[in-house]
């Protein structure tokens, strides 16, 4: 039988990953400092302790999928921390969207207790975590690449591995900044369009057999109505909140100014999600941003 495995942060991503390995078979041994994330993983047979420090105690195999930075940070290097009780030879995976520059830190961190980091962070959202098709991001040794790719084919449909330990983030950092791209111009499009008297259904069914569709117009259309299933459904509930999408907006800044790389599209869109952080957006959606354009129109 298999040995079980350490899942840390059961939010909007890590719930549905974890699910996923238990049906393929893995027992999963998790813990999130909200309570209430770990009750349906709990109710699934997960086993749920304290602290991320209980879970390394147990398991050789862990996966993060935290908010940022700081989080990670805590996670790994904290008092109640992985690293207080790693197991020699434990394979860490990070699947969190942070600084590829903490990813390093924590890879260096983990090697001097004798265990492996690897960052692995995902793209797919909500929807691909649940039904197991997210794409990961791998940076970290080569030759733990194939460990990785076990664990994560159970809750991915593709498994690239990057290169050393951070380039899965710089991959990911650099599709999120062109997705936040893409989603501002889906919205800022679809709302001229009814706007000029369009049906919304007929302007995206047009889009997404022309030159402009994107996977914000035809997989997770911004307007209410439009589609079934994505967040502007729902009032923008669940999905990637729009705070996560300012982070990985200002961890792209970063790296652009770090390597001197000009960046403006991404500066622009950077600023509207931080200005509708500001206006209450922040637990939204990020497909939210279809609605912020709309209240800023003028009469
Ligand atoms: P989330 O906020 O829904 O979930 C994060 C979870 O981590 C929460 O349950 C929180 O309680 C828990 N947590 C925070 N600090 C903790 C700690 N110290 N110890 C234990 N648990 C802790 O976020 P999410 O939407 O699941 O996103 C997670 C990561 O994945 C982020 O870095 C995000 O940028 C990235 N991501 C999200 C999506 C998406 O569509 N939601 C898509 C791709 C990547």
């Amino acid at each position: 039988s298999k040995t079980q495995v350490g899942f840390i942060g059961l939010g909007n991503m890590g719930n549905p990953m974890a699910k996923n390995l238990l049906k393929h078979g893995y027992p999963v041994i998790a813990t999130d400092v909200f309570p209430e994330s770990c009750k349906e993983l709990q109710e699934l047979g997960a086993q749920i302790v304290d602290n991320p420090a209980e879970v390394a105690d147990k398991a050789d195999r862990i996966i993060t999928m935290l908010p940022s930075s700081p989080n990670v940070r805590d996670v790994y290097t904290g008092p109640n921390g992985i690293l207080k009780k790693v197991k020699k030879g434990s394979l860490l995976i990070d699947s969190s969207t942070i600084d590829p520059a903490v990813s390093k830190e924590m890879a260096a961190a983990a090697e001097k207790m004798g265990a492996v980091f690897m960052d692995a962070p995902v793209s797919g959202g909500v929807g691909a975590a649940s039904s197991g098709k997210l794409t990961f991001m791998v940076g970290g040794a080569e030759e733990e690449f194939t460990a990785a790719k076990e664990l994560l084919t159970c809750m991915g449909a593709n498994v690239v591995y990057c290169g050393q330990v951070g380039t899965g983030q710089a991959a990911k950092i650099c599709n999120n900044m062109l997705l936040a791209i893409g989603m501002i111009g889906t919205s800022e499009t679809m709302n001229l369009g009814i706007r000029l008297g369009l049906d919304p259904k007929l302007l995206a069914k047009i889009l997404n057999m022309s030159s402009g569709r994107c996977w914000s117009s035809d997989t997770y259309n911004p307007v209410p109505g439009v589609m079934e299933g994505v967040p502007s459904g729902n009032n923008y509930q669940g999905g990637f909140g729009t705070q996560l999408m300012a982070k990985d907006l200002g961890l792209a800044q970063d790296t652009a100014t770090n390597t001197k790389t000009p960046v403006p599209l991404g500066s622009l869109a950077h600023q509207i999600y931080r200005m509708m952080c500001a206006r209450g957006y922040a637990n939204k959606d990020f497909s939210s941003v279809f609605q912020f354009l709309r209240e800023e129109e003028e009469g």
